[in-house]
């Protein structure tokens, strides 16, 4: 009998999450056991057209062949699923503003030069997305727990509580009450609290948790900081997610 096909694609991006697949090794052979990947441009040659059972989507698409080719992916896949915060928060690409790029545009390529790239946006903002495989670069334990449940037919499923929670696992100290910022009470698991462990803070590119009190942290980070750093912060991943517009841009 033949196996569901696979396919994954990527847009504008670093390709990093892509390298996190690969570097599961012996574990894909597991995966090849139950799916047939017929389209990964950047690790083989073979490349089958659809219908697919399933699409991963890596990156952002930022010119209209880019949202084209996403717009073909849905339509050929069953389920369509984003890896990574460039396809499900913009992340990276998201960062530069519509007008820093404009400029940027000017001084490197002059002023005639016509773009065709557009504000970089999540994929869901140009199609129906199933999952999104979240983290800057997702995490391989993660997508370990992805796979096992797409192998067992198993809907992938959100962790419903945020960095914190493992944060205070890991025994971390808060960095707030250390009049520290971080965007840890807002983001959703799945992470362990990695940055935080590391000395750094958390700028939620695992993406909003479910119910997220962000006037709450706002409320407590601008007791700690500036303005401008709150930004900076909430600019690095979730510029794009709606709250971050309604609920902290006018309070900037
Ligand atoms: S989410 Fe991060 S690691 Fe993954 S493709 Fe985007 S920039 Fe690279
Ligand atoms: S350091 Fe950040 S992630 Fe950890 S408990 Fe404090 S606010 Fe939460
Ligand atoms: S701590 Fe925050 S920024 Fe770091 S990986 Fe986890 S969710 Fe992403």
């Amino acid at each position: 009998m033949s196996k569901p096909k696979i396919a994954i694609c990527d847009f504008t991006d670093c390709e990093g999450c892509q390298v996190q697949i690969i570097s599961l090794r012996e574990k894909l052979l597991d995966l090849e056991k139950h799916f047939d990947i017929v389209d990964w441009r950047l690790v083989q040659a073979k490349k089958e057209k659809g219908p697919y059972f399933a699409t991963l989507v890596e990156g952002t698409p930022i010119t209209p062949s880019e949202i084209e080719t996403l717009k073909y992916f849905r339509e050929q896949s069953k389920y369509i699923f984003g890896l990574g915060s460039c396809a499900s928060l913009a992340g990276i690409p998201g960062i530069i503003s519509k007008e820093n790029r404009e400029k940027w545009y000017k001084i490197i390529y002059g002023a005639g030069y016509k773009p065709q790239g557009i504000d970089a946006l999540p994929i869901q903002a140009f199609v129906k997305v199933d999952f999104l495989i979240h983290g800057c670069p997702v995490g391989q334990e993660q997508l370990v727990r992805f796979f096992e449940e797409l192998m067992a037919g198993q809907t992938p499923s959100y962790r419903n509580y945020s960095v914190c929670f493992e944060c205070k696992v890991e025994g971390n100290p808060c960095r707030l009450v250390e009049k520290k910022p971080c965007l840890g009470p807002i983001t959703q698991a799945g992470c362990k609290a990695v940055c935080v462990s590391g000395g750094s803070a958390c700028y939620g590119c695992f993406g909003l948790r479910t119910e997220p009190n962000i006037r709450a942290l706002l409320t407590i980070l601008n007791n700690i900081t500036d303005k401008k750093e709150i930004e900076r912060y909430f600019t690095m991943f979730l510029s794009r997610t709606e709250e971050y517009q309604k609920i902290v841009k006018p309070n900037l």
